[in-house]
């Protein structure tokens, strides 16, 4: 076993991303050193942009049971986060949601969920990592593979800006590289597994862009989502408004392959419009927007499983290296975040040196992710031109049994707390299986359809006041 100079146990993460941040903090109690190894030059120390997180220009929905694992992980974290301007949005109360079956009820807080940009969620959780006096970032340094072989990994090859190539010793190298991930070309470099992987893509593109809430709605406003309905044979488009900090909203459209949102920022307000309710665009109509459009393509389901293959000792993989998700179900942070939290567990049971620690991690990481992935794959199939696996006969029948519980929720406080407890990922999935969701789903619908969306006196002022813009494509 590789021991570093001091004598004491060192692990290395990959990546300072959310799901390397996080990885660090949960190991840093079980070992001497945690040394984390990013590719951009630098961690900022303000939540501002970096280069090597694109996706921070999209708006990100951190859900409960992804911030209760973030909050578990490093105390103090949510106080950052409000303290900075984000939001803690109660769900179901605070999201004005049009789902396939109807506008969602705004029933009793159950649940909530962070409002705030992902540069700010990534800077709250890398200031809360300071509290770890042993965690030491590398920046500016680029992993090249790992050292060792197909039974033990023993440290990783890395390249600094000068392109210096040198080895780093590590007892246990976690990977959390995102979605670019090199991990399965790393094994086969030293002799290890081959991993099976899925991919199921909907061709999913966003187009996002901030904009200066109108007076009055930059705080305690809920998130307006409207959704897609997969079973309309056409591509599901989508859009959600976010508050975030500094008095900004941040708006997401997407679309699946045939429906995406163009770059074009004429063309933006008319695709929020040309969903399947114009209410969004009715609130943007009466916004400024503050930023350029900003597009991004890559957001295939992929699920690689390293806890099913013969890994060597020494080595796990988290967040999107493992399993990245189409984003609109806004579960990868929350899975990254659980996966975390199962590492952490791990490693308080038995030392990350032992014998079968990387494969039982491993196993712990993969399930959250796992219950997100049933999640995404579970709709992504039935759009358009998916790629992947069609849906077979079990995929179709838990597809209608989730539409009929959508249906229930409308008018089922007991249905929408379970459906909101499996969305905010706080319980797993199996859940929806119990007798009285059971029971409460075949009994269907037992109240009214709402015939609007449900907004407070508040929300309705706003638009009851004239739009700063032609209201493109309007035709009532
Ligand atoms: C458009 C979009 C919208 C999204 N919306 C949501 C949402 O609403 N809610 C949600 O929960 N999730 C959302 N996600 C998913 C979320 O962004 C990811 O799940 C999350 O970023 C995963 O974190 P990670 O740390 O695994 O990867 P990343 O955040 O991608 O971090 C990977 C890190 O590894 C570094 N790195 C990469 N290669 C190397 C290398 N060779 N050497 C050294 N360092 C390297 C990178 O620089 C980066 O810092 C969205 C994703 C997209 C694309």
């Amino acid at each position: 076993m590789t021991q570093n100079p001091s004598g004491s146990l060192r692990a290395v993460v990959l990546g300072g991303g959310l799901a390397g941040t996080l990885a660090a903090a949960a190991l840093a109690p079980y070992v001497a050193e945690v040394l984390v190894i990013e590719r951009d030059s630098a961690l900022p120390e303000t939540a501002t942009p970096r280069p090597r997180l694109p996706q921070a220009a999209h708006a990100h929905m951190l859900w409960s049971g992804g911030a209760d694992a973030i909050e578990e992980l490093l105390p103090g974290t949510t106080a950052t986060w409000l303290e900075a301007g984000a939001h803690r949005i109660p769900i179901p109360n605070g999201m004005v949601s049009y789902s396939a079956a109807g506008w969602f009820r705004r029933w009793t807080e159950t649940h909530y969920l962070i409002g705030a940009s992902r540069d700010l969620i990534d800077w709250g959780v890398r200031t809360g990592l300071k509290a770890h006096p042993n965690v030491r970032v590398r920046a500016g340094v680029k992993i090249g593979g790992l050292v060792g072989d197909g039974s033990r990994v023993t440290g990783v090859r890395v390249l600094d800006e000068g392109r210096e190539e040198s080895v780093v010793d590590a007892d246990l190298v976690v990977d959390a590289t995102g979605r670019d991930s090199k991990a399965p070309e790393w094994l086969a470099e030293i002799g290890g597994p081959v991993v099976a992987e899925t991919v199921v893509d909907a061709g999913v593109r966003y187009a996002s862009r901030r904009y200066r809430a109108p007076e009055g709605a930059e705080s305690n406003w809920p998130v307006i989502h409207i959704q897609a309905d997969p079973r309309e044979g056409r591509p599901g488009q989508v859009v959600s408004i976010i508050s975030i900090e500094d008095g900004q909203w941040h708006v997401s459209l997407s679309g699946t392959r045939g429906g995406e949102p163009s770059a074009d920022e004429q063309l933006f307000e008319e695709f929020a419009r040309g969903v399947r309710h114009p209410l969004a665009a009715d609130f943007l109509a009466r916004a400024e927007p503050i930023g350029e459009v900003v597009v991004f393509g890559r957001t295939a389901n992929r699920q690689r499983q390293f806890e099913k293959a013969a890994m060597p000792e020494g080595f796990v993989v988290l967040g999107d290296a493992a399993t990245s998700l189409n984003p609109v179900y806004g579960h990868g942070m929350s899975a990254a975040a659980l996966g975390a939290l199962a590492l952490r567990d791990t490693a308080a049971k038995i030392p990350v040196t032992a014998p079968k620690f990387a494969a039982r991690a491993q196993k712990a990481i993969a399930r959250p992710a796992a219950a997100a992935w049933l999640l995404a794959v579970g709709q992504d199939r039935f759009y358009p031109g998916a790629v992947g696996k069609a849906p077979n006969l079990a995929d179709k029948l838990a597809a209608r049994y989730v539409q009929r519980l959508n249906r229930a929720a409308i008018g089922n406080f007991l249905v929408v707390r379970a459906l909101t407890d499996v969305m905010t990922m706080k319980k797993p999935a199996a859940i929806l299986g119990s007798p009285d969701v059971l029971v409460a789903a075949a009994r269907g619908l037992r109240r009214p359809l709402l015939d609007g969306p449900p907004l407070t006196e508040r929300e309705q002022s706003v638009l009851d006041r004239e739009p700063l813009r032609a209201e493109v494509n309007k035709t009532s």
